[in-house]
């Protein structure tokens, strides 16, 4: 059972093959449905952080060197591992993130999911080769593994987030050392046991946990890491890139402000319902939540107010004890104080409210990060919910009157991950897809990320792909061989 599950991961580091008790400073990890403190990280030191990268490094030409098929059925054991214990590390989940259990159930399912998906891949990656200009030679274009992983991750899908890298490096034959988040490190620990239950090798994952200025920073700064992989904001993913002291290869997935146009030939009740899904789920605490939405002006009124009506209608529980409830709460204080902060400043430039806009009612809500989910209309090009990422349950609504206005307010921005559109003719369909300066645009659905399909961000949203086989390509180098076997004919 968790409980007893989450005592013994209580200030542990999975290093080497082994939990074992971390010796720094501890730091409490926080429900935040209810405020209670349901255990301690350890802040890992510098020799942890040594041996951690030690292990991952002693790991690595060995773990390349199998045939991918041993990869392959690793990743297969820790796929049905993790499927077959989902519903106790679903509950670890909820308990430190907040989330429905439900939802954190499914999560921890896609993460068995991203198992069995890279499983596939990795015996699936093959080269290329290249003619050349002169007779008697041949190019061969080679894929090897890039070495060792650091992963910083966010708490906002504590299992995916860390599955996607962990995944992708087992399949290519890299390792991996990770720093989950601080306020969701009991997610990745707990992967961790599965790791070590599949037989996994000892060093090919490692878990390191503490605050990200400092152990973050310390798998950035040490030479024996070779790639980064790191989602969270674009601030620290900057600062990461300006820091970082030698040449190594990052992948940054990171925060974005995402729009929803809906023409005048969408499908009404179909983009409300769309909106309330992407713009609410997981309390908005999502990179590729929708933030602003923009409706042609004939469908305005009637789109606000289904809209308010379908973000009413959200079931706010506490996630444990309501596993199917729409929302939880909210991860932590700061989050919910940035959807207040953005909610005041578009009521102060002149926005309507017309859901939402404060905290549920009642005492089991009294002592947890919750928030109703709220809409707001008539907004501003001017107001920070509609040019900032919220990462809350606030959505803001404007209207247009032409297509080309409602893409370049859209692109007026300096992200680029994730854009929505709702229409039925053909011709704004096409306009959207083309138009829309996104990694990912999702057309009369807001699904803008499937695991056989790339996805990454542009401009202030990124570099680098996670999915789909563009994602295992992130961890993998290319060698050119260029061959003199002399036959000439
Ligand atoms: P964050 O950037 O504050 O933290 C992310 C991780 O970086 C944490 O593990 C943290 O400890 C670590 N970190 C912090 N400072 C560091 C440093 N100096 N060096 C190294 N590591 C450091 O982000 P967050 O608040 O945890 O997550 C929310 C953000 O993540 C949002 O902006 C969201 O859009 C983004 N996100 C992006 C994606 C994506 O795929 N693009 C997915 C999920 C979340």
């Amino acid at each position: 059972m968790p409980a007893s599950l989450l005592s013994a991961l209580d200030g542990t580091l999975f290093i080497d093959g082994e939990f074992r008790p971390g010796a720094g400073p501890r730091l409490p990890v926080i429900n935040p449905a209810t405020g209670e403190r349901i255990g301690t990280i350890a802040a890992a030191t510098g020799d942890e952080i040594a041996a951690a990268v030690a292990a991952a490094r002693r790991a690595f030409r060995p773990w390349a060197r199998q045939v991918p098929r041993r990869r392959a059925e690793a990743l297969h054991r820790l796929g049905d591992l993790i499927a077959a214990d989902a519903g106790a590390m679903a509950r670890i989940m909820t308990l430190e993130q907040g989330k429905p259990l439900n939802e954190a159930r499914g999560e921890i399912l896609k993460l068995a999911e991203a198992c069995h998906f890279y499983a596939e891949e990795a015996t699936r990656v093959h080269g290329e080769t290249v003619p050349n200009d002169q007779p008697g030679f041949r190019s061969l274009i080679v894929r090897e593994p890039v070495g060792v992983v650091g992963a910083i991750t966010p708490w906002n899908y504590p299992a995916e987030l860390v599955g996607w890298k962990l995944c992708a490096s087992l399949a290519a034959g890299c390792t991996i050392i990770v720093k989950p988040a601080e306020l969701t490190p009991f997610t990745a620990l707990a992967i961790a046991a599965k790791v070590a239950e599949a037989g996994i090798p000892p060093g090919v994952v490692n878990v390191v946990t503490g605050k990200g200025s400092v152990v973050g920073q310390a798998l950035v700064a040490h030479p024996g890491v070779d790639k980064i992989a790191f989602t969270g904001s674009s601030a620290v993913g900057l600062h990461i890139q300006n820091t970082c002291p030698t040449i190594k290869r990052l992948s940054l997935e990171l925060g974005g402000n995402c729009p929803l146009i809906v023409t005048a030939s969408a499908d009404l009740a179909a983009a409300v319902k769309g909106a309330a899904r992407r713009s609410f789920r997981n309390m908005g605490q999502i990179c590729i939540a929708i933030n602003r939405i923009y409706v042609a002006r004939p469908l305005y009124d009637a789109f606000v107010a289904a809209l308010g009506q379908a973000a009413d209608r959200l079931v706010v529980g506490n996630g444990l004890e309501r596993p199917d409830a729409d929302v939880g709460a909210m991860a932590s204080a700061e989050p919910l104080e940035k959807t207040r902060a953005h909610l005041a400043d578009a009521l102060a430039k002149g926005a309507r409210l017309v859901a939402g806009g404060q905290a549920p009612e009642g005492a089991e809500f009294a002592r947890g990060f919750f928030f109703r989910p709220t809409v707001v209309a008539d907004c501003t090009p001017d107001m920070q919910v509609m040019r900032e990422e919220t990462f809350g349950p606030l959505v803001g609504v404007a209207p247009f009157d032409t297509l080309e206005e409602a893409i370049a307010a859209a692109n007026d921005t300096p992200y680029g991950l994730a854009a929505y559109g709702y229409a039925r003719d053909l011709t704004e369909i096409e306009r959207l897809s083309a138009g829309l300066d996104y990694g990912n645009v999702a057309l009369n659905n807001v699904d803008a990320g499937i695991m056989n399909a790339p996805y990454g961000g542009r401009k202030q949203s990124g570099v680098g792909y996670e999915h789909g086989r563009e994602g295992l390509l992130e961890y993998f180098n290319f060698k050119h061989v260029r061959l003199h076997h002399g036959v000439e004919a």
